[in-house]
């Protein structure tokens, strides 16, 4: 049964992904030979795990032992990996059956999946509009049915984003709830893996499989931190910030929210956070920092195929960064090591991390009196692909989803309403390991009636 399942899965994906273009590979014998095993385990009477026969597709930029491992760069085209991430093994001993690896941005550095070096993947909702970033495969993915979960990475949105863009669910976890082994870093202090699915309920089933405490990542916890259920109705607070600046669209579908919320007896009051409006140099400047210097084990020679050695190492160094790197990881790796030179670390970096935890003490603040926060995932629409091509303009799109992983919490995003072909997320915010709020009004939210 599982055999027909995954090769009906896989059928789909061979006629449809043509024009979506959410799959980097396809694993086809990986996956049906796994579905056969679980046929048999059936058949013996032996006991499956949780994720028994779900399809999943895994973003680029988690390794998967022998497969590529490429962060849809050309500096790892042809990069294999070696082991496992924690994710991966997780997934494998409770009986997941991962289809394929999704296509992102380059190195997670974007907001619309257009910047990968490889091709861009279109939105199915309306394969005219950007499917979001950077985990824009793995949401095109659950999105088109091609698979029931994908896993994402979030630095700032990278999963939330295309989830709204898409249609579907995602959530961003709690930092250190689900370890990064094996995740390719792109600014270690913000990263964090995390599920886009169908359903709420599909969120909730694979993050319980993926978070815990892993000894290969030391700013992991204990899942007993973590409550994944809540029965009750938490208290809202509507972040005042979270509307400015908002399209028209998005802010009319977000009040239609709060008169069905409101009609559900829920306590909704609004709030103000300031420093939200420093979000994004915030972010941005924390981003180039971190993100330059992870970048510096790229040489070009230690991963992957080499291209060419020239004489001098140093040059063959330089000329295969300046080879294999696109525009906007160069851009970021220039940015990070400026902040970071000795003359101006206290200006520009010392600076943000003040910064930073002004914003974090806020947000805790807020969430001291209130379960959880309320907004919009994004302030747009999605765009039409090669829309916006300006960095700066592509970077304020993320003004909304950059504070939980500047403080560290869970954010989830769930679709609500509908417009045009779109139907925009919802995000929700709540304390740290306070997930099971989260999932509580998404649940809630997921079932409102639209007429
Ligand atoms: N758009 C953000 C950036 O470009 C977020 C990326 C991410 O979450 N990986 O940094």
């Amino acid at each position: 049964m599982y055999y027909e399942r995954v090769s009906k899965f896989l059928d789909k994906i061979e006629k449809e992904d043509t024009k979506i273009r959410a799959f980097i590979e396809i694993y086809y014998d990986d996956a049906l030979a796994k579905a056969k095993e679980l046929d048999k385990k059936v058949n013996e009477g032996k006991k499956l795990g949780k994720l028994a026969g779900k399809a999943i597709a895994i973003k680029n930029n988690i390794a998967i032992k022998g497969k590529l491992l490429s962060c849809a760069s050309k500096m790892l085209e042809n990069y294999i990996a070696p082991y496992n991430a924690h994710v991966i093994e997780k997934i494998n001993a409770e009986d997941g059956i991962i289809l394929g690896s999704t296509n992102l941005d380059e190195f997670a550095c974007g907001s619309d999946t257009t910047n990968s070096a490889f091709f861009q993947t279109r939105n199915p909702l309306n394969i005219e509009y950007v499917p979001g970033g950077t985990s824009g495969g793995s949401a095109a993915a659950v999105a088109a049915n091609f698979i029931d979960i994908a896993l994402g990475s979030d630095t700032g949105g990278s999963i939330r984003c295309p989830a709204s863009f898409c249609g579907v669910v995602g959530i961003k976890p709690t930092y250190g709830l689900v370890s990064r082994y094996g995740l390719s870093d792109t600014t270690m202090s913000l990263d964090q893996i995390g599920p886009i699915t169908q359903s709420v309920n599909d969120a909730k089933l694979m993050l319980s499989v993926i978070a815990g405490k892993d000894e290969r990542d030391q700013t992991t916890y204990r899942t007993q931190k973590m409550k994944l259920k809540y029965s009750g109705k938490p208290s809202i607070a509507i972040v005042k910030e979270f509307l400015d600046g908002a399209d028209e669209q998005i802010i009319k579908n977000f009040h239609l929210l709060i008169e069905k919320l409101n009609i559900g007896g829920y306590n909704i009051k609004e709030v103000s956070i300031p420093t939200i409006k420093y979000a994004i140099p915030i972010y941005y400047l924390t981003v180039f920092a971190e993100f330059s210097s992870a970048m510096q084990k790229y040489d070009g020679l230690r991963y992957g195929k080499i291209d060419y050695i020239l004489e001098n190492i140093n040059e063959s160094v330089n000329e295969l960064r300046g080879d294999k790197f696109g525009l906007e990881v160069k851009r970021r790796i220039l940015l990070g090591t400026y902040i970071t030179t000795q003359e101006y670390q206290k200006e520009w970096y010392g600076k943000t991390l003040s910064a930073r935890a002004v914003l974090k003490k806020e947000i805790e603040f807020v969430l001291s009196k209130y379960d959880v926060l309320l907004g919009p995932t994004m302030s747009t629409l999605p765009w039409k692909i090669g829309e916006k091509s300006n960095p700066l303009e592509m970077y304020l799109a993320d003004i909304l989803t950059v504070p939980a992983n500047l403080a560290g919490i869970p954010a989830g995003s769930v679709p609500f309403g509908k417009v045009g072909k779109f139907k925009p997320g919802i995000q929700i915010l709540g304390n740290r390991f306070g997930e099971g709020k989260v999932f509580a009004l998404m649940e809630e939210i997921e079932m409102l009636e639209v007429e």
